[in-house]
C-alpha cells in the first residue's frame, strides 16, 4: 500500500480554498493537494519580451500589455460589427480593434488588464489588431505579472477563472513543493542519467517557470516519469513472459532451413537477414520468444516467419499460423505450400468452411503430429482442438485479435514460442508504447525490382477523368477498387452515400461487373464477394474501407480514393497497398476537395515508405487518431508526447528493463512498487500479457 503523506489531504485543506472552491476543484478533477499540485499550465504566456505601448510603430509584431480605459462595439458601413478597446499602460495608449469579432464586448470590461499579441498598424494613427488576449486580471485585481514574466495560464471551469486558479496555486505552491520532496519516486541515478530535474524542481518549473525552456524542462522530468514507470510496468510483464513458463530451445539443425534457404529464387534483403538473427537468438535460447514484426505489405514478413516454423519442425515441433479471415487463411495456406516446393512439410488448413469430414480430417493429423504447420484462423483455438507438439505459434495481423485469444493460442503448445507480425507500420514510440513487453523486430526494406505505385492527388473536379481512366484498366483486363470513407459517427450518412455512389457508378459502366462490399455485411456475404473478386468475376469492387490487409489481388492494379482527406496516412497507405501486387504497373487516385487537407495528401503521395508515412500521420494527427478511437488500446499521458519524446522514452525504456533484470519483482525498491501500485493498480496485473 502507498504510505498516506501530506499530498493526499483533500484539496479543501490548502489556503483559501474553502468548501465551495473544493467543489469547484472537484470539477476539474482536482481532490488532493496532489492532485492540485500537479495541475499545471496547458500554456504560458511569454510576457518576457513587452513592449511599452508608446514604442509600437506600424508594421511591429508585439505583445503589449494594458489596462481597458474605454471599449465599445463600432459598426461600419459595411455591415461589419468591430470591437473596440482603448489599453494604457505607463507610458501610452492604443486603440485596439478587432473586427467582426462583437462578442468579445461581453468577455473584455473596462479595467481589465490584457495581455496582448499581435500586430500595429496605421489607421487614422496607430492601431493595435490582436490576434490574441488573455485577461491577467480584472479592476481591482492586483496582478504581479505586469511585464518580464513567462507567466501559466491553468485549465479552468465555469465558476472558477483561470486567473483564480493561479492566485490558488500560486499561495500554496511554496508548501507544496515542499511536500514534493518526499514524493520523488524515481531513484536518483535512474533520474541522474535520463538528464532530468528532481520532483519538486519540476514541478516549480512548470508552475513558475523563468523561461519557456525552463517550463519545458519541468515537463521533460514528468514525461521522462510517466514513460519510465509504463516501461517499467512493461519491463515486468516481458521478465514474466519468459520466465513463469520456461521456453523450448530450438538450436540450429539447418535440415530443414538450409535446403529452404538455398530454394528461394532471391537474395533475402538486408534488414530480413538482420530479423532472422534476432528471432534465430530468441528461438536458440531456452527463454520463451515473445517478438513482434512489423513491417510494410510485401516487405517479406511471411518468407520470415516460414524461415522461422522450420526452425521448430527441425527440432521436432509443429508450428501454427493464425490469421483473421478464411480468406487470408487459405492465402497463406497455399503461399507457404508454394515456398516450400518438395521440401517434406506437411501444411494443414483449418478454418470455419472445413466440411465436417475434412474438419475431423485435419484436426486428428494435427493431433498426430502429422500436419507440420497448421494454417487457420479463430478455428485454431476452438475446444476440441490439439496438436501434438507445438513449438511456435505466428500469428499475422495480431491488431486484429485480442490478447486472449493470442493467449488462447499459445496455450496449445507447450511453452511455445511466439511470433506476432503486423503490416501496420507504426513509429517507434508508439510501438513501444503500445508493445513495451513484447521484443521488437523491423523490416524496413523493401525487396528489390518492386514497380512504384503511381500515385496521383486530384480534384473532385477530375472525378469523370479518373472514371475513364478506371474504365481504360478495365479494358486491359485489370480490376479496381474504388474506396469511400466510413467513419464510425456518421457510420449511417457514410454507407448511404457509399451505396448511392454505387448505383451511380453502375449506371456509368453498364457493361461492367461492379459489386460492393462494406462492414455492414455479413461475413459469409463479404467473404463472398471478396472470393469473386479474387476470381476475377468483378471489375470494379466499390467498398468502405472493410478490404482485408494482406488481401492479395495481383490484377487489381487500380486504387481510387474518394473524399482522401477524410482518411488518415496510414490508412491511406493500407488501402494503396492493396494495388501494386502483380506485374502490372499501379495506380492509386486520391480525388479530395482541395484546401488544407491537400497539404497532407502531398506527404503521402511523396513516399511509400510506410514508416515515414506513419511518423507524419502522427506528427499531424496525434497518437489517438493514428489507429481510430476504437482499437488504439494507448495510454493517455498527460506530460509524454509521443511525436517529441522519442529519446526520452528509449531512455525509459533502457532504464526500467535494467533495474528488472536485476530485480524482477522490485525487491530492493519498495518507492517503484509504490509508484506501480497507485498509477496503475490493478491494471498493472492485467499487462501480463505477451
Ligand atoms: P509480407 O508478408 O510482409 O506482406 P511477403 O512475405 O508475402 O510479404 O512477401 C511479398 C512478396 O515478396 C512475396 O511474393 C515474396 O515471395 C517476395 N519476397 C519476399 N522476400 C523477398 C526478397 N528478399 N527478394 C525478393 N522477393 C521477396
Ligand atoms: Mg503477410
Amino acid at each position: 500500500m502507498p504510505t498516506y503523506t501530506e499530498l493526499d489531504r483533500p484539496a479543501q485543506f490548502l489556503k483559501n480554498v474553502g468548501p465551495k472552491r473544493a467543489d469547484l476543484l472537484a470539477k476539474l478533477g482536482l481532490l488532493t493537494a496532489r492532485d492540485v499540485l500537479y495541475h499545471v499550465p496547458h500554456r504560458y504566456e511569454d510576457a518576457s519580451t513587452v513592449t511599452p505601448i508608446s514604442a509600437l510603430e506600424p508594421g511591429m509584431d508585439a505583445t503589449i500589455i494594458g489596462r481597458v480605459v474605454s471599449k465599445g462595439v463600432l459598426p461600419t458601413r459595411r455591415g461589419l460589427r468591430i470591437f473596440q478597446a482603448v489599453v494604457r499602460d505607463g507610458g501610452g495608449l492604443i486603440e485596439c480593434s478587432w473586427p467582426g469579432q462583437p462578442f468579445l464586448d461581453r468577455q473584455i470590461a473596462r479595467g481589465d488588464l490584457l495581455l496582448l499579441r499581435g500586430t500595429c498598424r496605421f489607421y487614422h494613427g496607430r492601431q493595435f489588431q490582436p490576434r490574441e488576449y488573455t485577461t491577467l486580471a480584472r479592476e481591482g485585481e492586483e496582478s504581479t505579472e505586469e511585464s518580464g514574466t513567462i507567466f501559466p495560464v491553468y485549465p479552468a471551469t465555469e465558476g472558477l477563472t483561470h486567473r483564480q486558479v493561479r492566485t490558488l496555486i500560486a499561495e500554496n505552491l511554496d508548501g507544496l513543493l515542499r511536500q514534493a520532496r518526499d514524493d520523488d519516486r524515481l531513484p536518483r541515478d535512474v533520474r541522474e542519467r535520463a538528464g532530468v530535474v528532481p520532483l519538486a524542481e519540476a514541478l516549480e518549473a512548470m508552475h513558475r517557470p523563468t523561461t519557456l525552456a525552463d517550463a519545458e524542462r519541468g515537463r521533460q522530468r514528468l514525461a521522462f516519469e510517466e514513460l519510465f514507470f509504463l516501461q517499467l510496468l512493461h519491463a515486468q510483464a516481458h521478465h514474466r513472459a519468459a520466465a513463469e513458463r520456461p521456453g523450448i530451445a530450438f538450436p540450429r539443425r539447418d535440415t530443414l532451413v538450409k535446403p529452404f534457404h538455398k530454394s528461394l529464387p532471391f537474395a533475402l534483403t538486408g534488414a530480413q537477414k538482420r530479423v532472422l538473427k534476432e528471432i534465430g537468438t530468441d528461438m536458440a535460447s531456452p527463454r520463451r520468444m515473445n517478438r513482434l514484426l512489423q513491417g510494410d505489405v510485401g516487405s517479406g514478413k511471411t518468407v520470415v516467419s516460414l524461415f522461422a516454423m522450420l526452425r521448430a519442425l527441425e527440432n521436432g515441433y509443429q508450428a501454427a499460423l493464425m490469421v483473421p479471415t478464411e480468406i487470408l487463411a487459405e492465402q497463406h495456406s497455399r503461399t507457404l505450400i508454394k515456398l516450400l516446393g518438395d521440401l517434406p512439410v506437411s501444411v494443414g488448413l483449418l478454418t470455419g468452411r472445413l466440411k465436417t469430414k475434412q474438419w475431423e480430417e485435419v484436426t486428428y493429423r494435427m493431433a498426430a503430429g502429422d500436419v507440420d504447420i497448421a494454417v487457420g484462423t479463430h478455428a485454431l483455438i476452438q475446444d476440441g482442438v490439439a496438436f501434438h507438439k507445438l513449438g511456435l505459434v505466428v500469428v499475422d495481423e495480431q491488431h486484429r485479435f485480442g490478447v486472449k485469444q493470442r493467449q488462447a493460442i499459445q496455450e496449445r503448445g507447450d511453452n511455445s514460442d511466439t511470433l506476432v507480425m503486423s503490416a501496420t507500420p507504426i513509429p517507434r514510440s508508439l510501438a513501444l508504447t503500445l508493445y513495451g513487453d513484447l521484443d521488437i523486430s523491423v523490416l524496413d526494406e523493401r525487396p528489390p525490382g518492386r514497380q512504384p505505385i503511381k500515385t496521383a492527388l486530384r480534384n473532385e473536379s477530375a472525378r469523370p477523368k479518373v472514371l475513364k481512366f478506371v474504365a481504360e484498366q478495365v479494358a486491359l483486363g485489370r480490376q479496381a477498387y474504388i474506396v469511400y470513407p466510413l467513419v464510425e459517427e456518421s457510420e449511417k450518412v457514410d454507407l448511404k452515400a457509399a451505396t448511392v455512389e454505387f448505383e451511380q457508378l453502375k449506371e456509368v459502366f453498364p457493361e461492367l461487373r461492379l459489386a460492393i462490399i462494406h462492414g455492414q455485411m455479413p461475413g459469409e456475404e463479404k467473404d463472398r464477394v471478396m472470393r469473386s473478386f479474387s476470381a476475377g468475376e468483378i471489375d470494379i469492387l466499390v467498398s468502405t474501407t472493410v478490404i482485408e490487409v494482406g488481401i492479395d489481388v495481383p490484377n487489381a492494379t487500380v486504387m481510387v480514393i474518394e473524399h482522401a482527406e477524410r482518411f488518415g496516412l496510414s490508412q491511406l497507405h493500407q488501402l494503396r497497398g492493396r494495388v501494386g501486387r502483380g506485374s502490372e504497373e499501379s495506380f492509386c487516385i486520391l480525388l479530395h476537395s482541395g484546401g488544407e487537407a491537400a497539404q497532407r495528401l502531398k506527404i503521402f503521395a511523396s513516399t511509400e515508405d510506410g514508416f515515414a508515412i506513419a511518423e507524419a500521420d502522427l506528427r499531424l494527427r496525434g497518437a489517438g487518431d493514428l489507429f481510430g478511437a476504437r482499437q488504439s488500446g494507448l495510454p493517455a499521458f498527460r506530460f509524454a508526447d509521443l511525436e517529441k519524446d522519442i529519446q526520452l522514452l528509449s531512455a525509459a525504456r533502457g532504464e526500467a528493463r535494467a533495474i528488472v533484470d536485476r530485480d524482477p519483482e522490485l525487491a530492493s525498491h519498495p518507492e517503484l512498487r509504490d509508484a506501480l501500485e497507485s498509477r496503475y493498480g490493478d491494471r498493472a496485473r492485467m499487462f501480463h500479457v505477451g
